[in-house]
């Protein structure tokens, strides 16, 4: 009898154990897709992917690239077949935006800003079209303050054609700066807004024709702000939510906005806490209208606890010919490296879940004269 209750009490402890190593439960129904390609791993080991910007190349689609943060080294641009093409050796960096036909020094540049984590500011580069690399073009001593520089994104005003740098701290505060050319060709700042969550955020991304700036508030929701430095320092609506009643797993991490025509598109966040990306609907009340995990195949390991997400919907090559959704992923198992990201086509997710593709949209388009 007492060994009948021993071998109980052990099945128990292994039933718990077992449960708790397993996966996050999903609050969905996922979907699966699968990467076609993945980058080069990262040089150093630990969480050192993070976040990622898709450039468009201005003739040849082909030729875009991947600019990503590296939390120990800086930035890492990549092909699209996945190998690197430039690295800048640094300091951390952590999220990464990108906004093309900024105005600089007479021309109109594609603009790329990371969250500088040791310094605490911006680095600010432009993307040289002829060679494919970034250049530092930030102004000196830019007049960065807040605790920490975490989170990013960019924001163009359709309203007044302003671009804006909004970051985040761990502590919860968003500052807002309006970014100009210096009269020097350098990129300078000038703080315009101010505003906070309650606890750390980190992703964001702003709509460009909508003017809404969407907000991860880690351990709880995505947020819904006005974009425009006037506007309400309120979110106007949750989105979704890690409680029973929301679809998330925290942490709320990367978010990213699939453009297609008549302004509309799909809002996609990383659910980090499960290994899946949810799927809102851009316009609206942001109706929530799927999920997916990037699953393994024999060549490629399945994405998981993923930080920093980008897609787009522009044609870029045979392998991308409907646009290009991009994952850091935690794990690089196969073969056992350093971290990078996983590359999906837009097709796969699209069929997947039942969405639209739209090529018609142009990113390169936002801020032309
Ligand atoms: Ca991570
Ligand atoms: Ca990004
Ligand atoms: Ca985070
Ligand atoms: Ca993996
Ligand atoms: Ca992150």
């Amino acid at each position: 009898m007492f060994k009948r209750v021993q071998l109980l009490i052990l099945i128990l402890v292994i039933m718990t154990l077992s449960a708790a190593s397993a996966q996050s439960p999903s609050k969905g129904d996922p979907k699966e897709v699968h990467a076609l390609i993945e980058t080069e791993p990262v040089a150093k080991d630990g969480d050192v992917a993070d976040d990622s910007a898709i450039w468009i190349h201005p003739t040849d689609p082909a030729q875009s690239t991947i600019i990503a943060t590296d939390k120990k080294d800086g930035l890492v641009v990549y092909n699209l077949d996945g190998s690197i093409h430039q690295v800048i050796k640094d300091v951390p960096m952590n999220n990464v935006d990108l906004r093309y036909n900024f105005p600089l020094n007479g021309n109109r540049v594609a603009l790329v800003i990371a969250t500088d984590r040791e310094r605490v500011t911006l680095a600010i580069f432009q993307v040289n079209p002829d060679t494919r690399e970034i250049e530092d073009v930030a102004a000196e001593d830019l007049p960065v303050d807040i605790n920490d520089a975490y989170g990013f994104c960019m924001y163009h005003s359709p309203i007044t054609g302003s671009y804006y740098a909004i970051l985040n701290s761990k502590d919860g505060t968003f500052q807002q700066y309006e970014l100009f050319d210096n009269g020097a060709g350098r990129v300078a700042v000038n703080l315009v807004r101010t505003f906070s969550v309650d606890s750390q955020p980190e992703g964001c991304v702003a709509d460009d024709e909508l003017g809404f700036l969407y907000v991860g508030e880690e351990d709880v929701a995505i947020w819904k702000f006005e974009a425009e430095p006037d506007g309400s320092n309120e979110p106007i609506a949750q989105v979704d939510s890690t409680d029973d009643s929301g679809y998330l797993t925290q942490d709320v991490e990367g978010l990213t906005i699939y453009y297609t025509s008549d302004q509309q598109g799909y809002l996609i966040a990383s659910s980090q806490g499960s290994d899946e990306y949810t799927v809102y609907d851009r316009t609206g009340d942001n109706a929530y209208l799927g999920m997916f995990i990037i699953a393994g195949t024999d060549a490629i390991d399945r994405a998981s606890d993923t930080d920093g997400i980008d897609v787009t919907n522009f044609p870029l090559n045979e392998t991308f010919p409907e646009g290009l959704f991009i994952a850091q992923d935690n794990d690089n198992t196969r073969p056992d490296g350093n971290q990078n990201f996983k590359l999906v086509s837009w097709t796969d997710i699209a069929l997947a879940l039942g969405l639209t593709t739209d090529t018609s949209f142009d990113p390169r388009t936002i801020g032309a004269q």
